[in-house]
């Protein structure tokens, strides 16, 4: 689809198929998650995090599974069996890595989530996917609403300036969450800290995404050191950090109130 439509589309879609909760300001939740996600997500966040006690969501394309055919490799199986050991969770990401803007049939992005889904069940790791992330956070209403159908959350991508607007507190859309980037070359470590010093003070459900950790980051990631600081920050200001499952079945006590 065109920029126009899929933008109109777009905007059409954020009132439509909500499944609309109010995050308390009471809450102070961090999470820290990954997309794609390159090896060393796995070999470097993973492993942060877990040296801290902590677990993170990895949002997977199986498509990018060592072994899969016509796809750039990413990880490995073992790779994912030491992150499920580690207590991280496993969520959806398309199988191919669907790009909604141009990738808009209903049954082909059916499909695309089932054979995810189907790829995981053969792999004979023993979970199961239970929440979602848009790729490149686009979002259409055929893709709202096949993957809403299959996920407790599904979560976009906060595209905006002002940081703090990326956060997800009051009326929140589970089926469109919102996530700030941990991206090194744009997105400074000072700016990142304020966000957690007003966070510590607004409340609510922060969610974290990047893609490689390593040395030579990418434009799309960073370098452990700077993940591990952003992490260090929020064990400091003594914010709840956990990964979207954990987060989910937390603030759900505070739904059945
Ligand atoms: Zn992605």
């Amino acid at each position: 689809m065109n920029d126009l439509l899929y933008r109109l589309n777009r905007r059409a879609t954020a009132y439509l198929l909500r499944n609309e909760q109010i995050i308390s300001p009471q809450r102070k939740i961090v999470t820290f998650t990954f997309d794609d996600a390159p090896s060393s997500a796995f070999k470097n966040g993973g492993d942060i995090l877990i040296n801290h006690g902590i677990a993170g969501t990895f949002y997977l394309s199986l498509s990018f599974l060592k072994g899969q055919t016509n796809s750039n490799s990413y990880f490995n199986i073992n790779d994912l069996r030491t992150c499920i050991s580690q207590g991280h969770e496993l969520g959806c990401h398309t199988y191919n890595h669907l790009y909604f803007k141009d990738a808009n049939n209903y049954n082909q992005i059916l499909g695309d989530i089932r054979k995810n889904q189907i790829s995981l069940e053969e792999s004979g790791l023993g979970v199961k996917f239970e929440n979602f992330a848009y790729p490149f956070g686009a979002q259409t209403y055929n893709a709202k609403k096949v993957v809403s159908g299959f996920y407790n959350t599904c979560r976009g991508i906060y595209y905006g300036e002002n940081l703090k607007k990326g956060i997800n507190v009051g009326k929140t859309d589970l089926n469109s969450l919102l996530a700030i980037n941990l991206y090194e070359e744009s997105n400074q470590l000072s700016n990142i800290y304020l966000l957690l010093e007003d966070f510590r003070k607004y409340g609510g459900w922060l969610i974290f995404y990047t893609h490689d950790v390593q040395e030579k980051y990418s434009q799309y990631g960073c370098s452990p050191a700077f993940f591990e600081s952003v992490l260090i920050k929020c064990i400091d200001l003594g914010l709840e950090v956990m990964n979207i499952k954990s987060a989910l079945a937390e603030l759900k006590k505070d739904w059945s109130q």
